[in-house]
């Protein structure tokens, strides 16, 4: 079901074998251009914290400018990056983007400093060594302090990235940015394996969020909220669409939350827009 809505107009899910490989083709021959082209862009989610109401942060999340078929999401392309090696390209695009753009909002909005920005970090990039590198240069050519800097990894990128994860977990560490969990809960990762990593924070997957909306299934999250606590883990609760979920959230003490009830991801104008207003929830 998911798979028939993404990527339409290259009919990549047609199931017929020919036209399913032209179609793949022709997204990889765009996903090379685009890189030139300079047709991705960076939209911005608010992270929330529960104890102020207020922005803390962003997460930065690609969206492809495509000259056809409008804006895509990066369900409908970064996998194909992935395939066609392009991945490594656009992971440094995007941590530049990103840091240039939360060191502008820190000039422009002192008071509100030091706000972070939180970037994805895909399973293939994950296993490649140059990435520490490509961080400390996007870091240093934005003059941003490297604690703004938050990286989110899946569970499975971890587990999957066999004996390089520990290392390159521990150099990302050590250039003083965060390393948060992302979507927890999803994978099957040992917590006893994650327990020895230099981890900052869980990003609890709204699919847990969700179930909070009966108060039947309150304890479950609250379960992983105690836990986060007891190794000294902060929370990120994703995906928050209902003031029940917001006032639930709070009740647990998780200390930041995003989603949809706050805002959906914006383009960089109109996240200006939201610092701006200055809101309080
Ligand atoms: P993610 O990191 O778990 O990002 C959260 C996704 O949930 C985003 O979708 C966001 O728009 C969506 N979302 C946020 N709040 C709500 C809500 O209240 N309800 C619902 N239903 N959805 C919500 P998006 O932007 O389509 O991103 C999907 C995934 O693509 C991300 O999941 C992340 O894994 C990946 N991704 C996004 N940007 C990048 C990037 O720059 N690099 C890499 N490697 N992966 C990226
Ligand atoms: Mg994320
Ligand atoms: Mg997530
Ligand atoms: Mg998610």
């Amino acid at each position: 079901r998911a798979k028939s809505q993404g990527t339409s107009g290259y009919q990549i899910f047609n199931p017929d074998m020919h036209a399913r490989a032209v179609a793949l083709l022709q997204l990889e021959t765009d996903l090379r251009n685009a890189v030139e082209r300079q047709e991705f862009r960076l939209y911005y989610q608010p992270i929330i914290s529960l104890a102020t109401g207020r922005i803390v942060g962003f997460e930065a999340l690609i969206r492809w400018q495509h000259p056809q078929y409008g804006l895509q999401n990066p369900s409908q392309f970064i996998h194909a990056a992935e395939e066609a090696g392009l991945i490594n390209r656009i992971c440094q695009w995007v941590l530049y983007t990103a840091c240039a753009q939360l060191a502008q909002w820190q000039r422009q909005f002192p008071a509100i400093s030091p706000l972070t920005m939180s970037v994805n970090i895909s399973g293939k990039q994950f296993s490649q060594p140059q990435l520490s590198q490509q961080v400390q240069q996007a870091l240093q050519d934005t003059e941003l302090s490297a604690e703004c800097l938050h990286l989110e990894i899946t569970e499975g990128a971890i587990m999957d990235g066999a004996g390089a994860a520990p290392d390159l977990l521990w150099q990302l560490r050590n250039l003083g940015v965060q390393l948060w969990i992302d979507d927890f809960g999803t994978g099957y990762s040992s917590l006893g394996r994650l327990y020895h990593f230099p981890i900052h924070g869980l990003k609890v997957d709204r699919s847990f969020v969700a179930q909070i909306e009966n108060a039947d299934n309150v304890p479950l999250v609250e379960t992983i909220l105690t836990l986060a606590r007891q190794l000294e883990l902060e929370v990120t609760a994703e995906g928050v669409e209902t003031a029940t979920q917001l006032t639930r959230l709070r009740a647990l003490q998780s200390e930041y939350a995003q989603g949809y009830f706050f805002s959906p991801a914006v383009d960089g104008e109109a996240a200006t827009a939201l610092l701006s207003q200055n809101l309080q929830w």
